[in-house]
């Protein structure tokens, strides 16, 4: 901020030196028309003042260099600034906020409005600094000079900025709309290319194509007729100036011809004066209207960081966690150095979660779980077993009921530390583009060595396929680099977590039928992954179900019953016949 202030101090002086200069060079200009045609002097004796006015001028020409590197400066801070918690708050941001809007529109807010805010600060407040302080230069000088002159620049001059403000008003809205239409654009665009193939599976994509034409065709016309609306603008403010221009021309050849009551310097120096005066009102015009279409991007920047803030609020720990809090978890901490490698007592106290009021609504009621048991979390797609592991992580809040680590509710624990210890093994897990090492490497922290990743991946089970890799871990993979199979994803999501030794492990086991010997060395892998943790997983496989220490049921996002695999098969008949269609090759 008070960066910002010092710009607009450094701009201010900037000003009032060009305005001074400004009326210099109108000064000498003058006076050396007067000596040259009026006196008739010789050109020696103007040398002087030839080379003052150069000189004048070479000063005027620095300082509206300076004012729009000022300028410059202070939009390339903005913008770092705006990128900068642009992208703390997406990467901030909640799971749920994450996940909802388009990625597109976020990443055209986070590059395009941003860049559009440039002229704000790089053209709007230079102009209006340069417009709210010369223009009254020269009106001083014009009253002192010859005061009609003074009176028709102060009453042709409201037109100028009265006009401006009805344009402006205007282009605002028009400005905002361009940038849904951009957004929406944007949006459509990512998501097309993301889905090309399903899109072209099914059919769609001469549909999407024509979805692509009609979004931009529709940001086209919104640019248009902002475009139509600044030439208008422009056409209508150059007519305003030079009728203005004209009035005092008028008015300053009546006074030195007919009434001969004015030198011709006089005369000759407002009439240079005026049209500088009339055209940096004309300039704040412009930079008005490119203000405008800033502001509508700025606003577009703020209301998407609100959005965020507003659907994180449940799901922000920075901002759930009073600071005397934060500090009190740091002491506990402290307290207990093996914090994170001795798996937590976890319990469930009456959590209930729905996503939207009147939807889809969890419940679980009283539940424990002690350190290093293995929960298979079971029931019909939909009943909420996904939803549950989001809850249990922590990237989801509850709606009320909390959950408890060690006795104490997990939204205390600082998220950082409480990820520290938590694998997330999750049906799709991502791949970054990079190598096949970095993408391991992003399960722990910065000081791995190669030998740690490379001894993660083996006990992940992916060392047949590095050997058959030329360039082995270093591979590239994910966005632009090789393409890995689903198990082969799985066991990299693995290996992130063999190199992590986390003491909570959350697992949603793939639904999709893996090759035997996948799926042999999967459930090799995790058998060992899991021998110093708890491990929670949303169990598909008969398998998995049957190692469980506890069974959690659910039925429509209720979890309905628990216990052991035989004391759910006497009780509940509704997990009976689960089992009974796994055992005949169905998946839950
Ligand atoms: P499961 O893992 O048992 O298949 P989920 O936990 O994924 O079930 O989903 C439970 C319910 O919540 C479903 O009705 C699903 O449509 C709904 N749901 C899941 N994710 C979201 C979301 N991000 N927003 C709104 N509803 C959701």
């Amino acid at each position: 901020m008070s960066l910002l202030r010092k710009s607009r101090l450094i701009l201010m002086a900037f000003s009032l030196a060009l305005g001074a200069a400004i009326i210099s060079q109108a000064v000498f200009m003058a006076e050396a028309v007067q000596r040259i045609f009026v006196e008739k002097a010789s050109f020696s004796s103007i040398m002087l003042i030839l080379g003052i006015l150069l000189a004048v001028m070479a000063l005027r020409t620095w300082l509206t260099y300076g004012n729009g590197k000022v300028g410059l400066h202070m939009a390339a801070r903005a913008k770092t600034a705006m990128r900068g918690k642009v992208l703390q708050n997406l990467t901030e941001a909640s799971m749920f906020s994450s996940l909802q809007g388009q990625t597109g529109g976020k990443v055209s807010v986070a590059l395009d409005a941003v860049d559009e805010a440039d002229s704000y600060f790089s053209q709007y407040m230079p102009r209006m600094m340069e417009a709210s302080i010369i223009p009254i230069l020269i009106l001083v000088v014009a009253f002192t000079l010859h005061a009609n002159t003074g009176w028709i620049l102060l009453c042709t001059a409201p037109f100028i900025p009265l006009f401006m403000i009805l344009v402006g008003l205007q282009t605002k809205n028009k400005s905002e709309e361009k940038y849904e239409q951009l957004a929406a654009f944007s949006g459509t665009f990512l998501d097309s290319l993301q889905g090309l193939v399903t899109l072209k599976i099914f059919g769609r994509a001469s549909r999407q194509q024509q979805e692509i034409e009609r979004s931009s065709l529709g940001y086209r016309d919104s640019t248009m007729s902002i475009l139509k609306i600044a030439f208008t603008n422009t056409f209508m403010l150059e007519a305003i100036v030079m009728l203005s221009i004209g009035i005092v021309a008028l008015e300053l050849a009546i006074q030195l011809l007919v009434y001969k009551s004015m030198t011709f310097h006089t005369a000759f120096l407002l009439l240079l004066l005026v049209p500088e005066f009339y055209s940096l009102l004309k300039n704040t015009g412009t930079a008005f209207h490119s203000g405008r279409t800033s502001m509508g991007a700025i606003r577009k920047v703020e209301q998407m960081l609100e959005e965020t803030e507003q659907t994180s609020e449940k799901g922000s720990d920075q901002k759930l966690q009073p600071a005397g809090i934060s500090s009190l978890q740091e002491d506990i901490g402290a307290l207990h150095p093996s914090l994170s490698t001795v798996p937590p007592f976890i319990e469930l106290k009456n959590i209930q979660f729905h996503y939207a009021p009147g939807s889809f609504e969890l419940e679980t009621g009283q539940m424990s779980i002690q350190p290093g048991e293995k929960i298979a979390i079971v029931g019909k797609s939909g009943s909420g077993k996904t939803t549950l592991l989001n809850l249990i992580s922590g990237l989801l809040q509850p709606t009320s009921g909390e959950v408890h680590m060690n006795g104490r509710p997990l939204m205390l624990t600082p998220e950082a530390d409480w990820f520290k210890q938590v694998s997330y093994i999750t049906q799709h897990p991502y791949i970054f583009a990079g190598t096949l090492a970095e993408n391991i490497a992003i399960g722990a922290g910065n000081d791995v060595s190669h030998a740690d990743i490379e001894k993660a991946a083996e006990r992940a089970g992916l060392a047949s396929l590095i050997a058959q890799l030329d360039q082995g871990l270093d591979t590239p993979v994910g966005e632009g680099g090789r393409g890995l199979s689903g198990g082969e994803k799985q066991r990299l999501a693995l290996a992130r977590a063999f190199l992590k030794q986390p003491s909570i492990i959350l697992f949603d086991e793939p639904t999709v039928g893996l090759d035997l010997r996948t799926e042999q060395i999967l459930q090799r892998s995790i058998a060992s992954l899991s021998q110093d943790a708890t491990m929670i997983t949303v169990a598909h496989r008969l398998y998995t179900i049957q190692q469980a220490d506890q069974i959690w049921f659910m039925s429509d996002g209720i979890l309905a019953d628990s216990g052991t695999h035989q004391e759910l098969l006497e009780r509940v008949p509704a997990y009976a016949e689960m089992v009974q269609i796994q055992r005949t090759g169905g998946i839950a």
